[in-house]
């Protein structure tokens, strides 16, 4: 059997993604390439927009119906959250079993929450229902109606689980169980587990989830009980990816650096051979701690690179918002960067048309952005995701007229701050990781600071290498140089 996985969106995705191969690998499954070349397609999702989950059912369009998929990650998790528990003896009665390994069909649908500890207990008492897994959900029921060769929903917490839900599916397998005891402990297999287009890059998790609820965010609710990675267990993996010749390694966490070792596993991987360039994402500002920032200041692997996603900067919306940070915290923090003896490029996050945001509010926002000069900010526009505080309590009321508005002022005065900004890159000379190579002489991806560069060269370059680019002209938000 062979098996396509599509990852959609997100970093951690393509963690998880690494970990299913690993799973199926075990299983004797083998990875194929392309859809074209593959028995099971499966599709590792995302929710943080509605157009994420719409992505979903308009890619399902183009799978051919002779070929089974499988459906993980967020979209199918966020539904279950918040559904009560039914009656474990109800099960074996009332359920009619389908095809579907991930899924229960009842004649009155029901959702079903079952922790893993419940199906190991069900396990023992039933036999029958082993392998129900998060059972039920209206999603669930119109996307297999809608598409017949779905065969199986599972939580990406149970990818340990998979051997099992696959016996029951009748798929002839053999398997270690010694590997599929725990989601966290699964040692990826060794594949590109990062979204760049060459395997010397790598995402390492270090936490998985998050209890912050931020009244906007749908994550905890398809991915709760944040949990923190064993540094050991952090360290080996990364070894593991060093030992096939990784030479960047990004960490992975929804609040990455509230990991409570989070320094002293930055400090760990920095004594690895191997290693050229170390990242993380995404943080929370609260948890930028001296020690980290003193790190960034002295390690010269550690990117010259921070990302602080402010989301607003009206002490009004971030409450709202349920930021735990004030207006006169966002100053100190971009005060506090920029006294750093070493020259680090700043990013962050906002949210555009966040229900309720007054224009005043809206200018504090821009305020924030004249004076953090950030090289990049990536502009979230607002949407409404089920659940969620927000959803519930904060009607959309900002008129088109002023959406638009906001949207063009925001993006013209980073549009600015970007062309000043890219101006004093003009003869610096940056690292840069090939990740791509454009038409002709054209090479592409990032700088160690993380501005997007073309690099002009007539020789063949490698991708994944760490190449010296001499910037020699910059647009807005791209500078163009020349191989070393
Ligand atoms: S910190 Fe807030 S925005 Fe980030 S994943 Fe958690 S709830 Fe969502």
């Amino acid at each position: 059997m062979k098996f396509h996985i599509i990852t959609l969106w997100c970093q951690m995705n393509y963690s998880d993604s690494a970990r299913i191969t690993s799973v199926l690998k075990n299983c004797w499954f083998e990875v194929a390439e392309t859809v074209e070349d593959s028995d099971i397609v499966i599709f590792d999702t995302c929710s943080v927009r509605q157009k994420s989950e719409d992505k979903v059912t308009w890619k399902l369009k183009e799978i051919p119906i002779w070929k089974k998929v499988w459906i993980t990650g967020c979209m199918i998790q966020h539904t279950m959250r918040n559904q009560k528990i039914t009656e474990k003896k109800w099960l074996p009665e009332q359920l009619k079993v389908w095809n579907f390994a991930g899924n229960v069909m009842s004649k009155e649908p029901k959702v079903l929450w079952l922790t893993s500890e419940e199906i190991n207990n069900l396990k023992n008492e039933h036999q029958e229902v082993v392998w129900i897994n998060h059972a039920f959900n209206p999603l669930f029921h119109t996307l297999s109606k809608k598409w017949p060769n779905i065969e199986l929903f599972f939580r990406i917490d149970d990818t340990w689980f998979l051997p099992l839900m696959l016996k029951r599916l009748w798929y002839k397998i053999s398997y270690d169980k010694e590997l599929t005891n725990e989601y966290s402990t699964i040692i990826p297999e060794w594949i590109n587990s990062s979204m760049n287009l060459h395997w010397k890059s790598a995402y390492v998790p270090i936490s998985s989830w998050c209890n912050q609820f931020c009244a906007y965010c749908i994550v905890p609710f398809a991915r709760w009980l944040e949990k923190w990675f064993p540094v050991e267990q952090i360290v080996n993996e990364a070894k593991i990816h060093l030992e096939h010749g990784v030479k960047e390694i990004t960490l992975l966490g929804q609040i990455v650096n509230k990991h409570p070792d989070f320094v002293t596993i930055l400090k760990e991987l920095l004594k690895l051979d191997g290693l050229e360039w170390l990242r993380y994402t995404s943080p929370y500002p609260t948890y930028y701690s001296d020690e980290l920032l003193e790190l960034h200041e002295k390690e010269q692997r550690l990117c010259p690179h921070i990302h602080i996603p402010f989301q607003s900067w009206s002490d009004a919306v971030l409450k709202k918002m349920f930021r735990w940070y004030s207006e006169e915290q966002c100053y100190e923090f971009i005060d506090k960067i920029r006294g750093l003896k070493r020259d680090i490029s700043i990013t962050t996050d906002i949210i555009l048309w966040f229900p309720w945001e007054t224009d005043e509010d809206f200018e504090k926002t821009l305020k924030l952005v004249e004076y953090g000069r950030f090289d990049m900010i990536y502009m979230g526009i607002y949407s409404n995701r089920p659940w969620t505080f927000a959803d519930k309590k904060y009607p959309d009321d900002i008129p088109y007229k002023v959406k638009h508005e906001r949207w063009k002022r925001l993006n013209d005065l980073l549009y600015h701050i970007s062309e000043e900004n890219n101006k004093n890159e003009v003869w610096n000379i940056r690292k840069v990781m090939i990740n791509e190579k454009w038409k002709g002489e054209e090479y592409y991806w990032v700088t160690e600071n993380m501005k997007q560069v073309i690099i002009h060269t007539e020789k063949d370059i490698e991708l994944g290498s760490l190449v010296d680019v001499k910037i020699t002209k910059w647009v807005v938000f791209k500078l163009d140089g020349d191989l070393i």
